[in-house]
């Protein structure tokens, strides 16, 4: 079991997309154990996208982030991250393959509805960076043994 975090960016919710992206999680097995609507400043979405500080198109991707609420979301099953991805669709909806969220649903690679953490390491920091550990409510029976999962570390 793995967990994950998603956010639904601001253009999609602002194209009230929210439920449809939602229930693609739910179909496909992904149980949504955190979830919370937030509206985050500038200064919060460029900490979030700190590794990109250097790209580009950083200043147009916080000043995006940061432009209306999103839904913040840990999702949950097995290989969620690369389960989330996949649903997700390339960076680019243009390139993304037919049935996922980005091509149905995304405009553009600057407006493109969905965020997924991309490894092990970044979906933690990812889900601490918006949820206490009390905020999780984990389908999973608790871990008894130090280190037996990726959760309990
Ligand atoms: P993701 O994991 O598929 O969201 O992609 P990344 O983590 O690499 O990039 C974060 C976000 O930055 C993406 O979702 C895009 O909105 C944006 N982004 C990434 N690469 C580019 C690019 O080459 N050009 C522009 N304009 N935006 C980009």
């Amino acid at each position: 079991m793995e967990q994950t975090l998603s956010i639904i960016k601001p253009d999609a919710v602002e194209k009230d997309q929210i439920g449809n992206i939602l229930s693609r999680f739910e179909k496909a097995g992904l149980k949504i154990v955190a979830v919370k609507m937030l509206h985050i400043s500038k200064a919060e979405a460029e900490s979030f996208y700190e590794v990109h500080r250097k790209k580009p198109f950083y200043k147009d991707l916080t000043t995006f982030l940061s432009s209306g609420p999103i839904l913040v979301l840990v999702l949950e099953g097995k290989d969620a991250i690369a389960l989330n991805r996949k649903l997700m669709g390339a960076t680019d909806p243009a390139k993304a393959e037919a049935g996922t969220i980005r091509k149905d649903l995304a405009e553009s690679i600057d407006r493109n509805a969905v965020h997924g953490s991309d490894a092990p390491e970044t979906a933690k920091q990812e889900i601490a960076f918006f949820f206490q550990p009390d905020e999780i409510f984990s389908k999973e029976p608790p871990h008894r043994k130090k280190g037996c999962c990726c959760c309990c570390s």
